[in-house]
């Protein structure tokens, strides 16, 4: 099988993200959509703000009955507070008006108050500094209007598009089920946190971290036994859990060591299409599919690595757009999540082989009077070492053949 390039195999899955099928749909109450992913294109109904009203506590008027040099006084017709029904301003008077109020049929400018007088006992108003015309008006329909599509299929819900649904009137949408994605851990020396440690063991991290990645990216977890090194136990429970699963995703036992059994039992159960990736680190990483025990459906594999730093990183550079992809999200959702930015090395690394994803820390500096992006390296690279990852907030994308020195520009994807 072929050894793919970072590039090529985040091209392959994205290409068979197009051939699952999307999820199911559910109407969802506004305060249930968040970190969901917009199922259809949203359209409003209505005008946001609905009507022309005041940006101002102040004086709506006609501007063609202010005196252009002079102060101008007018009888107040009517006092208009925020949500009340208005009548057509009287020609010559001024209207008392109250920030987020609806401006009277007539009136085109409002004077704000710190520029008006009231006079005799608030029955009349002396404009002591005027205003454009149209000034302090907050027109129809300047947010949103009525037709426009406002939220996009495929569009993450975040807290300010809650809001701006509610804006239109909205109670609930239509968004796409979260996946269920079931984990497998396997490893003969693994052991639950909160049980005793014994000879030869290690507790089960992978877990941990992949379970509360996917679930801050939206996706519900099914978590599973870990699972002994052997081909029957690995097969067992891979098929076990495509009865429910969306989404299968292993750890460990996906290289080609004597007890590494991932490979074979996907063979067995359905089909690898990428095993191997020009990564470091990470590089036994697998995707394939499992033909479901239950029903003809093909489930989707991720087979990654068994340290943890090298979960971390398979997951985010290899994974991550293929998954949001199947959740529905759209290309643009997904580029805006994951945009690599760029920062001055703070470190000098050799030329590598293998595309390296480097553990670092992103932070800013004044450098000639300007705010500047810095990065700097965890000490220890090793795939082994989790800290590196909890210690950064980003990787460093190092790229094939090229060397990095202090001072150089580097692409760095924050996390
Ligand atoms: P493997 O690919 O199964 O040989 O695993 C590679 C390394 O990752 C070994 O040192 C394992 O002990 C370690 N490892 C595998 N799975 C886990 C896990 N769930 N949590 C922590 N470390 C793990
Ligand atoms: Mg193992």
């Amino acid at each position: 099988m072929s050894f793919l390039s970072v590039e090529e195999c985040v091209a392959t899955l994205l290409d068979a993200a197009n051939r699952v099928e999307r999820p199911v749909i559910e109407f969802v109450d506004l305060l249930a959509a968040r970190n969901r992913v917009l199922a259809t294109d949203v359209v409003a109904t209505v005008d946001v703000p609905p009507a022309d009203n005041s940006a101002m506590d102040g004086y709506a008027v006609r501007h063609s009955d202010l005196n252009t040099s002079d102060k101008t006084t007018l009888t107040v017709s009517q006092i208009i507070h925020a949500g009340v029904q208005v009548s057509p301003l009287e020609a010559g008077t001024a209207a008392r008006i109250f920030t987020g109020a609806e401006i009277p049929q007539g009136a085109d400018t409002v004077i704000m108050q710190e520029n008006c007088q009231a006079l005799d006992d608030k029955a009349q108003v002396n404009i002591i500094h005027s205003a454009e015309k149209g000034k302090n008006i907050r027109r129809q329909g300047q947010d949103i209007q009525k037709g426009s599509v406002i939220l996009r299929q495929g569009h993450v819900l975040k807290a300010a598009d809650i809001g701006l649904l509610a804006s239109i009137g909205i109670a609930k949408v239509e968004t796409f089920k979260p996946l269920t994605i079931a984990l497998v851990n396997t490893g003969d020396e693994l052991v639950e946190p909160g049980q005793p440690l014994q000879a030869g063991q290690i507790y089960n991290s992978n877990r941990f971290l992949l379970a509360t990645m996917l679930e801050s990216w939206g996706f519900n977890i099914e978590h599973s036994h870990i699972v002994g090194d052997s081909l029957d136990s690995t097969v067992q429970q891979l098929s076990k859990l495509s009865k429910n699963a969306d989404v299968i995703i292993s750890t460990g036992g996906v290289s080609v060591g004597d007890k590494d059994f991932i490979k074979p039992a996907i063979e067995a159960l359905g089909e690898l299409d990428v095993w191997k990736v020009a990564i470091k680190p990470g590089k036994p990483f697998a995707f394939g599919s499992i033909n479901a025990s239950n029903n003809n459906k093909s489930i989707p594999f991720l087979g990654l690595p068994g340290n943890p730093s090298s979960v971390f990183v398979t997951l985010l550079v290899l994974a991550r757009a293929y998954l949001l992809a199947i959740q529905g999200l759209s290309q643009q959702s997904i580029q805006k999540r994951q945009q690599p930015i760029t920062a001055t090395a703070q470190f000098a690394r050799k030329s590598i082989k293998r595309e390296e994803y480097l553990r670092a820390r992103l932070s800013t500096k004044i450098v000639d009077g300007r705010l500047t992006n810095i990065v700097s390296l965890f000490e220890n690279q090793s795939s082994g070492v989790l800290s590196s990852v909890s210690w950064g907030n980003c990787l460093v994308r190092q790229e094939v053949g090229t060397a990095i020195e202090k001072g150089d520009s580097v692409e760095v994807l924050p996390y």
